[in-house]
C-alpha cells in the first residue's frame, strides 16, 4: 500500500476515531490469555480483536492502550481495514517503546496521527526479509 498524501488529521480522526493516550481502566481481557502478542523491545503487547462497541473500542477500528500494552483492532471491520488499523496501532507502540511518543505527540500536534499512520504505512511495506538479510552480511 502506498502513503496517501491526500489523507488528513481530520480524515484519519474520522476513520479511526479519536485516540485515547490511555484507555483508563484495566482491560477485560488478561495479556496471557490474548492468543496474539508482538514483542517491542522487552515488551509484550497483546494484540485483541474486540467489537467496535465494546468499552474499549467505543466506536473506533483501533485503540492503543499504552498502560496495559495492548493493541485493540475492530474484528468487524473489513479484513484491509484490520490489518492498516494494526500497523497503526503497532506504530503507536513502537513510538511509546522509543520513550519519544509524548515529545513527538506535543511536537506534531494535530499531525501526529497522520505522522502515526504514515509510519504504520512504512512498516508494513518494508521488505523485512532483505533487511534481516542485510543485518546477517554485514
Ligand atoms: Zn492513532
Amino acid at each position: 500500500m502506498k502513503i496517501k498524501p491526500n489523507i488528513t488529521s481530520k480524515s484519519l480522526d474520522k476513520k479511526y476515531g479519536k485516540h485515547k493516550d490511555e484507555c483508563g481502566f484495566a482491560s477485560f481481557l488478561s495479556r496471557e490469555d490474548a492468543a496474539l502478542k508482538v514483542k517491542i523491545r522487552n515488551s509484550n503487547w497483546s494484540v485483541i480483536l474486540g467489537d467496535t462497541q465494546d468499552c474499549v473500542l467505543e466506536g473506533n477500528l483501533g485503540m492503543c492502550c499504552y498502560m496495559q500494552n495492548e493493541l485493540h483492532i475492530a474484528k468487524n471491520a473489513k479484513k484491509d481495514m484490520r490489518v492498516e488499523t494494526f500497523y497503526h496501532e503497532l506504530s503507536h507502540a513502537i513510538l511509546a517503546e522509543s520513550h519519544y511518543n509524548v515529545i513527538i505527540k506535543e511536537y506534531l500536534g494535530d499531525k501526529y496521527e497522520l505522522f502515526v499512520s504514515n509510519l504504520g504505512d512504512v512498516i508494513q511495506n518494508m521488505n523485512w526479509e532483505n533487511v534481516k538479510k542485510i543485518s546477517k552480511e554485514i
